[in-house]
């Protein structure tokens, strides 16, 4: 099968590799459409330690069912699927409480570590476990359903937010998980939503998916401006999904007191927090890691046009022109969001 494979950092290669084999309780999916994830796009140089060579990466992906294993009963040969990024265990204690999230030893798709390798789904084939599958609705397209990932890491920092009717949000960092953060706003019944960026194409497309006001921080005294836009207090939750020092400062600085700010975003292992604030103020820090199940909730509202994914697509190409686009979106060209590649 064609595959593109990371064989050293910044370097691919498009490789005829065996189909993946398969094990009792997995799939082999023929891949239709995967997403890259700006997780690989760090990965590629190294500086992450997550996609150690040779692999390749590729878990934001839908596809249509090739084999069964002996022991799968609920899925067939030609089903639509996509499935969660990471392959959990189910044996574990987290799992058994209703946190997959969490359980230790979870590997992820497509991604090498020193602990793990698991072959991703920039190739022709991949093969993954059945409990990690979800049926792709009718009406949604295989391009659609490689973005349901993204979608549904928004739908998890949602889950974890206390939101009211009628409240007020801000949003800092207007990328793609930030502009599925703000249409899942709107949905949950917040009247203000804040987005906030330094690029004014992505803050304007926020206003077109449902955010009520765009703020560029370059502007200058953005907590201020917030408050004049929410009653003098400040929001009422704030989500901070770039993941650095500064627009974590942001996020805790637009909160009214009491409020939840929560954290989606972790570019830098480690950020200054202003201390004080939070405690004096009594701010709850809520992090926020990856998906627990929120895939279905997302295929959902994806099929049913709540949430606009298109949006966010820039290019649909082959998987002999991912190399490329991969250099592309290392250059951070300017309006690229997504990307996906139809192996
Ligand atoms: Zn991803």
């Amino acid at each position: 099968m064609k595959a593109l494979v990371l064989t050293e950092y910044n370097q691919f290669d498009l490789q005829d590799l065996p189909k993946p084999g398969i094990r009792p309780n997995e799939v082999l999916v023929r891949v239709q459409a995967v997403g890259i994830c700006g997780s690989d796009v760090h990965g590629m140089d190294g500086s992450s330690g997550r996609r150690i060579p040779p692999i390749v990466m590729g878990h934001e992906a839908s596809g249509i069912i090739a084999e069964v294993g002996s022991d799968v009963r609920d899925w067939s040969v030609g089903d639509r699927v996509t499935f969660d990024s990471t392959v959990y265990a189910l044996d574990d204690w987290y799992s058994r409480r209703g946190h997959y999230n969490l359980s230790d030893g979870r590997e992820v798709v497509g991604v090498s570590t020193p602990d793990f390798k698991r072959q991703g789904a920039f190739a022709e084939y991949v093969s993954v476990p059945q409990h990690i599958l979800y049926a792709i609705p009718d009406n949604v397209t295989f391009t659609q359903a490689a973005l349901v990932e993204p979608v549904a890491v928004a739908l998890h920092a949602l889950s974890l937010t206390p939101i009211q009717i009628n409240d007020s949000a801000v949003v800092v960092g207007a990328g793609m998980i930030g502009l599925f953060i703000i249409q899942a706003l709107k949905l949950a019944g917040c009247t203000t939503i804040i987005a906030i960026d330094l690029d004014d194409d992505r803050l304007a497309l926020a206003q077109t998916l449902g955010a009520t006001h765009a703020i560029n921080a370059r502007s200058g005294e953005v907590a201020r401006q917030v408050q004049a836009l929410t009653h003098g207090r400040g929001a009422d939750v704030s989500f901070e999904v770039v993941g650095a020092g500064p627009t974590v400062e942001t996020a805790i600085e637009c909160v009214r007191k009491g409020a939840t700010v929560t954290l989606v975003g972790n570019l830098a292992p480690t950020v200054e927090i202003p201390l004080q604030a939070v405690v004096t103020r009594q701010l709850r820090l809520q992090g926020s890691c990856a998906i627990n199940g929120e895939y279905e909730a997302a295929l959902a509202l994806i099929s049913s046009g709540k949430i606009n994914v298109e949006a966010i697509l820039s290019a649909e190409v082959p998987l002999e022109e991912g190399a490329d686009w991969f250099k592309r979106l290392y250059a951070k060209e300017k309006g690229l969001i997504k990307v996906v590649l139809k192996p």
